[in-house]
C-alpha cells in the first residue's frame, strides 16, 4: 500500500539538509544550547526522524507544544535519554503524572497548571521539571508581569522547596521577531531580563533562560541567552522575506513534494477546468492532472496561481485545486502519464519552494510545509 501511495505522491525527506541546518543553526549561537522544535509531527517532516537527525547534529533539546507529542517522542523515537524533552501547551486535567515520570521539562503560565504538575510529581513520587513562561509581550500564552509573575515565582519556590518541583527554566516566546527592527522586540527582550531578573532574586536557579526562536537565532545575537529554539530555520523554510531566502540564510529546504502526472490528455479551446470552471484552455492544449489535493494539505487558496515543474517548465494550477487532484495546462508539451511534478523542494532543479506555495496562497512556508498530509508519505533519504 505504501510503493502505491509513493508512486502517487511523496514527500521527499532529506535528513542531511536538516542535520546541515541544526549545524548551521549551532554555528549562530555558539554559546548556547539548541533544543530542535519538532511539533506538529516535525512541521509536517516526520518527528521522530527529524528529532533523531537533530540530535545526531548537536541539538541536546527536543521542544514540542502538546505533551502526547513529548510523550510519544520520549517513548518511541530512540533519542537518548539525556536528550531533554520540554511540551509547552497544556490543558488542565493533562498527563501531568506521565510527563513527570518521563523526565519531562513542562512549561507552567499559571497557578492551576503549577497545582497540577505537582500533583503529578506527588503522584510520580519525583519532582516535576517545571519552567516558568513569561509573557514579554507576545499577548498569547505565558504568565504576565507584575503580581501574576511575583505569585507564580513565590508558588514555584515554595513548591521547589518542598521537593515537588525544579524550576529548571524561565522562557518566552516572540511577536515580532520575524520583522526585523519590530519595536516590540527590544520592548520584549527588555522585559525578560527584567522578569528573569526578579524570578532570580527571589531564589530561581533555572539550568536555562531561552526566548530566540528561528528568526531570532538567526538575526538576534541578544536574544540568544542560555539556549535557542528553532523550529521553520531547521526545516530549511525562511521565517519570513525580511529575514532572507534560505540560500541567504544558509539553510536548505529539507522537504520536496512531488507526484506523478495521473492523467494527460488533449482538449479543444474553451475548454472549462476544475470545479466552478475558473481557468478555461485559451487554445487546443495539453492538461495534465496532478493527484494531489487539499486533503494533502495543498492549499486551495493556491487555486489558479500555485506553480509546478514538469518537464523543466514552471506551470500554474489551472482551475480549482480538490480534495485529492488539480490540473495544470502543459500547452504544448506532451509528458508521459506517470511524468514527475514537483511542487516544491530546494529549488536545485528549477522547482518551486515552500516559500513561492506561501506567495501563491496567501500563507506562510510553515503552514505549507506544516499541513501536508498523512495520506503523503514521507519518504527519508
Ligand atoms: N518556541 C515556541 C514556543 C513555539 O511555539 C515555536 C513555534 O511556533 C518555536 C519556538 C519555533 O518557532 P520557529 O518555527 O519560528 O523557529
Amino acid at each position: 500500500a505504501r510503493r502505491d501511495a509513493e508512486l502517487r505522491a511523496r514527500a521527499e525527506i532529506d535528513l542531511a539538509a536538516l542535520r546541515a541546518n541544526v549545524r548551521a543553526l549551532r554555528e549562530r549561537a555558539p554559546g548556547a544550547a539548541l533544543m530542535a522544535v519538532v511539533k506538529a509531527d516535525g512541521y509536517g517532516h516526520g518527528a521522530a526522524p527529524c528529532a533523531r537527525a537533530a540530535v545526531a547534529a548537536g541539538a541536546t533539546w527536543l521542544g514540542t507544544a502538546t505533551p502526547h507529542e513529548a510523550l510519544a517522542l520520549r517513548a518511541d523515537a530512540g533519542v537518548p535519554d539525556d536528550v531533554r524533552i520540554m511540551c509547552w501547551l497544556w490543558t488542565p486535567g493533562g498527563p501531568w503524572r506521565e510527563a513527570v515520570e518521563a523526565g519531562l521539562d513542562v512549561s507552567v503560565s499559571a497557578p492551576w497548571a503549577l497545582a497540577e504538575a505537582t500533583e503529578g510529581a506527588r503522584l510520580a513520587g519525583r519532582p516535576a521539571l517545571v519552567q516558568l513562561k513569561a509573557d514579554t509581550g507576545l499577548g498569547r500564552g505565558g504568565c504576565q508581569p507584575g503580581a501574576d509573575w511575583e505569585d507564580l515565582v513565590g508558588g514555584a519556590l515554595r513548591a521547589e522547596a518542598e521537593g515537588l518541583v525544579r524550576v529548571t527554566g524561565l522562557w518566552s516566546h516572540f511577536a515580532c521577531a520575524d520583522e526585523p527592527g519590530h519595536p516590540s522586540i527590544a520592548a520584549q527582550l527588555a522585559r525578560f531580563h527584567e522578569m528573569t531578573a526578579y524570578a532570580e532574586r527571589q531564589g530561581v536557579r533555572p539550568d536555562v533562560r531561552h526566548i530566540a526562536n528561528s528568526p531570532a537565532t538567526l538575526t538576534l545575537p541578544e536574544a540568544h541567552f542560555d539556549l535557542v529554539r528553532p523550529g521553520i530555520a531547521m526545516y530549511g523554510v525562511s521565517p519570513s522575506p525580511e529575514i532572507g531566502t534560505p540560500a541567504d540564510l544558509g539553510l536548505r529546504p529539507v522537504m520536496t513534494l512531488s507526484a506523478a502526472l495521473a492523467l494527460v490528455k488533449q482538449v479543444p479551446g474553451g475548454h472549462g477546468v476544475s470545479y466552478g470552471h475558473h481557468y478555461t484552455t485559451p487554445g487546443d492544449t495539453t492538461l495534465g492532472l496532478v493527484p494531489l489535493g487539499y486533503a494533502d494539505g495543498v492549499p486551495r487558496h493556491a487555486s489558479s496561481t500555485g506553480p509546478v515543474l514538469v518537464d523543466g517548465k514552471w506551470r500554474t494550477v489551472a482551475g480549482r485545486i480538490a480534495m485529492d487532484q488539480f490540473v495544470v495546462d502543459l500547452g504544448g508539451d506532451r509528458p508521459e502519464p506517470g511524468a514527475e511534478a514537483v511542487l516544491f523542494g530546494p529549488g536545485d532543479r528549477g522547482e518551486p519552494t515552500a516559500e513561492d506555495w506561501a506567495q501563491a496562497a496567501g500563507t506562510i512556508g510553515y503552514e505549507i510545509v506544516t499541513r501536508i498530509g498523512s495520506r503523503v508519505p514521507r519518504v527519508y533519504v
